[in-house]
């Protein structure tokens, strides 16, 4: 993924960006403040809020008797991050992609889903690639679907150093997976529950509209065709959520309302001291939904390590993650089900 506000000489993310975004939210903060102090209009006219365009995030606070959210096993999760990464880099067209594939199947096999591929060949800048998304689907008792994602390729331009992707394309793999776990000791009440790996995120040259998420513009692009968009009601990505030092940044290309459903259930969970204190706008995984009119929040820490160090770098190994990472992010993904359930 990337940050829409790159600077100009095309490096993903700097600090400086990261502050002017922090600072740009701040200055938002305190002209919304400023807001309430602006005079009201003449006496005896209710002046009416607009038509809201989206849904009421508020809405969405599952009422007092609601059954609690599932909780999530964040060891079991790192667990299956580090065993999953042990494969080693995961590039197109790789041994380890094909690794990579068995070992997602196999646990999801495992975990009781049904499971559906959506292989295709990749034309990229550097050749033709098979791709495979795998779907690992849970029905469930209502009609529609929340999607969780995460993709599970390394860097093809990193493939000839000892990159591992332990946090991105890693962390989530692992979370993931075990989450299936746990839809497969509670099947899902609610909602069917569509756990979507993604293929072929990373650009193979450089980041461009052309040149990225190549499995998720496949499957967008399906599932317009078979009718199935209309059938999402939130489409939900994880990316690089096992940092150590956790802060989820809010993302301004997502679905906003969707991205409220999100704060406020990290704040029910006690967790808003890692979700979205700061914003930005990223180009990921989602935008292709979002392009078919899903409903999507990116869930995305990218500033992984003091200034974003290690992002893309051998130094994205598992000592950089933490297992409580992992429970807090999984936690607010099944607090936001929960929410997104009680409609
Ligand atoms: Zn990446």
């Amino acid at each position: 993924m990337k940050t829409v506000a790159s600077d100009s000489r095309g490096v993903e993310r700097g600090g400086g960006t990261m502050m002017a975004m922090t600072t740009l939210a701040l200055l938002g903060a305190l002209l919304m403040g400023g807001c309430k102090h602006e005079p009201s209009t003449a006496a005896g006219v209710e002046q009416k809020p607009a038509v809201p365009a989206t849904q009421i995030a508020a809405e969405y606070d599952p009422p007092a008797g609601t059954p609690p959210a599932l909780k999530v096993d964040g060891k079991r999760a790192f667990e299956l991050t580090g065993q999953f990464v042990a494969i080693g880099k995961r590039p197109l067209g790789s041994e380890g992609h094909k690794k990579a594939e068995e070992f997602i199947e196999s646990h999801l096999k495992a975990a009781g889903a049904e499971i559906e591929e959506d292989s295709f060949t990749a034309q990229t800048p550097v050749g033709a690639f098979p791709v495979t998304n795998i779907i690992g689907k849970y029905p469930g008792k209502k009609d529609g679907i929340i999607v969780l994602a995460g993709h599970y390729d390394t860097n093809y331009p990193l493939r000839n150093v000892d990159y591992v992707g332990a946090n991105d394309g890693g962390s989530t793999t692992g979370l993931l997976l075990e989450m299936a776990e746990e839809f497969k000791k509670h099947p899902p009440q609610g909602y069917s529950i569509w756990i979507v790996f993604t293929d072929a995120e990373e650009a193979m040259v450089h980041w461009s509209d052309s040149d990225s998420v190549y499995g998720s513009k496949h499957l967008a692009e399906k599932w317009k065709q078979d009718g199935t968009a209309k059938k999402v009601k939130a489409f939900l990505l994880l990316d690089m959520i096992g940092d150590k030092d956790l802060d989820v940044q809010r993302d301004d290309n997502s679905t906003q309302w969707l991205e409220d459903v999100v704060g406020r259930a990290a704040g029910r969970l006690y967790h808003s001291s890692h979700f979205f204190q700061t914003e930005t706008a990223v180009e990921d995984d989602h935008l292709p939904f979002k392009k078919v009119g899903i409903p999507v929040a990116d869930i995305i820490d990218i500033d992984y390590g003091y200034n974003d160090v290690y992002h893309h770098t051998v130094q994205d190994t598992m000592d950089k993650l933490s297992p409580n990472s992992l429970q807090i992010v999984g936690d607010v993904v099944m607090e936001t089900i929960r929410a997104l359930n009680t409609k």
